[in-house]
């Protein structure tokens, strides 16, 4: 895949050296950008605007990557699915009643597929994938994960931690007292050199966080050499555990097919062409589009002699509905056997019946891109638009870079040292709230102050340009107060 940054530098990544707004470079689409529209604004004209921002009284929010009522809009057919469709079915269970831990079949063999899982090895639990990741935490932090059996918790264990990256992540090490180990994001993953040197020699280094595809926040996909070196990795901990956070697998925002649909025979692609397509409301249907799978963890680990070594996290928190849908854990044998085992103390089951509901809705791997295809419709103006205000308003600006992503539901936006608080607290008031500056980083400390991440999906267009405007406008004003 084409790289998902912009920046000072051809060719380089999330940390600030990739090919910058002001100059010419590829978007989303492989589209030539346009160089910077204007240079940077005077003092007094960006005063003058900060002001007249802060005159307006604004009340807007770009803080967390939530799907817009546009887009749960598009899984409201999963409500119309009734009792008729929802009584006995598969071996003949009866799905309102308990049982089934490992979660309905049908739906599992759907994300097998996206998530490069085997089923068997797949479970569907609950509606939380942040919550799979908490509970595999816990278990390790209480009793050790397979192969060990030093409990996490009983020694010094340290996680990697790619940076820029989920606050959400970090959070959960930081309750559980697991030390945190930053390592920088590249456009491919993070920066495997390093990993390998921190994993090496350090016997406490026990995990990895990764979100493969679509990165939160700065957009990057992991590449197969990435991924293979994390499973080669010859770590010093003997239960070194990479945690495969695909959360945006299926989350395109370009229609771009990848070297998986160059490899699928012509008949095969027929048939998935001729796919029978959920209608959308309006009975229209939109082209599918070929997800770029992330590598095959499992399979790599397995192939390097670490089959324990990865759990793959998924949910369709951003496909369905985010506080309604069903979340999936896939891993090895013995991780998902160690898995069920602290899962069945805690549960007698999940809700199948929304599982039924989904599998229902989705039909198959194919159902879920068609799906996927109208929320990119969705989305991708917003993205565009991100794009369009920050290369116009900032494209002049020294030391200010951001990511194009190609999916995923956030863009990484790279101010000028030092500026990145300034610009949280000068957009807060002036009634533009923006995550914190610093969670995209361990424990909140970003070295450089410069990182903030922009979360474009759930405000309506105008009011995200009204945000993206004024947002520009404060970085502007942080980068003037600083020089
Ligand atoms: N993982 C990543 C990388 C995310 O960005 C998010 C939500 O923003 C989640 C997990 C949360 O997933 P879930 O809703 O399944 O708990």
């Amino acid at each position: 895949m084409t790289s998902p940054t912009t920046g000072t530098a051809p060719g380089t990544g999330p940390t600030g050296t990739a090919p910058t707004g002001a100059t010419p470079g590829t978007g989303p689409t492989g589209a030539t950008v346009p160089r910077a529209a204007r240079p940077a604004a005077t003092a007094e004209r960006v005063r003058a605007d900060y002001a007249a921002l802060k005159a307006r009284g604004l009340a807007l929010d770009l803080t967390r990557g939530k799907p817009s009522p546009a887009q749960l809009d598009l899984s409201t057919g999963l409500l119309d699915i009734g009792a008729a469709d929802l009584g006995p079915a598969g071996a003949g269970a009866d799905h309102r009643n308990y049982g089934g831990l490992t979660g309905l079949p049908e739906l599992r063999a759907i994300f097998a597929e996206v998530l490069r899982v085997p089923v068997e090895q797949l479970l569907a639990v609950g509606n939380s994938s942040l919550a799979l990741m908490h509970d595999t935490l816990v278990h390790a932090v209480l009793f050790g994960v397979p192969g060990s059996g030093r409990p996490w918790g009983a020694e010094r264990t340290a996680v990697l931690c790619p940076v820029p990256g989920y606050d959400r992540h970090f959070a959960l090490c930081e309750k559980f007292g697991l030390e945190m180990i930053p390592v920088p994001m590249r456009d491919d993953g993070p920066d495997m050199d390093e990993v390998e040197r921190l994993a090496a020699a350090d016997p406490g280094v026990r995990a990895i966080w990764c979100v493969p595809t679509y990165s939160n926040p700065t957009g990057a996909v992991y590449g197969e050499e990435t991924a293979r070196r994390l499973a080669a990795l010859p770590a010093a901990a003997p239960d070194f555990r990479v945690l495969w956070d695909d959360a945006y697998a299926v989350h395109h925002l370009t229609d771009e097919h990848d070297a998986h649909e160059a490899h699928r025979t012509p008949e095969a692609h027929e048939e998935h062409e001729a796919h029978d397509q959920p209608a959308r409301p309006d009975g229209a249907t939109t082209p599918t589009p070929t997800p770029a799978p992330a590598p095959d963890i499992l399979a790599l680990c397995a192939e390097h002699g670490h089959p324990d070594r990865a759990f793959v996290y998924g949910s369709t928190s951003k496909i369905t509905f985010a506080g309604a849908g069903v979340a999936f854990l896939g891993s090895s044998p013995a991780n998902v056997e160690w898995l069920t085992g602290h899962l069945s103390r805690r549960t007698i089951g999940p809700d199948k019946l929304n599982q039924l509901r989904h599998a229902r809705f989705l039909r198959d791997a194919a159902g879920l891109r068609a799906h996927m295809a109208r929320h990119r419709a969705l989305l991708r103006p917003r993205f565009d638009l991100v794009e369009r205000v920050l290369r116009e308003r900032l494209g002049g600006l020294d030391g200010a870079t951001w990511s194009r992503p190609r999916g995923g539901y956030f863009v990484s936006l790279d101010v000028p040292d030092g500026c990145a608080r300034r610009t949280v607290q000068l957009a807060a008031e002036a009634g533009i709230r923006l995550t914190p500056a610093g969670a995209t980083f361990p424990y909140g400390r970003d070295p450089r102050d410069r990182n903030i991440r922009i979360a474009p999906t759930y405000p309506a267009l105008d009011e995200l340009e009204t945000a993206m405007e004024g947002l520009a406008v404060c970085v502007l004003l942080a980068a003037l107060e600083r020089s």
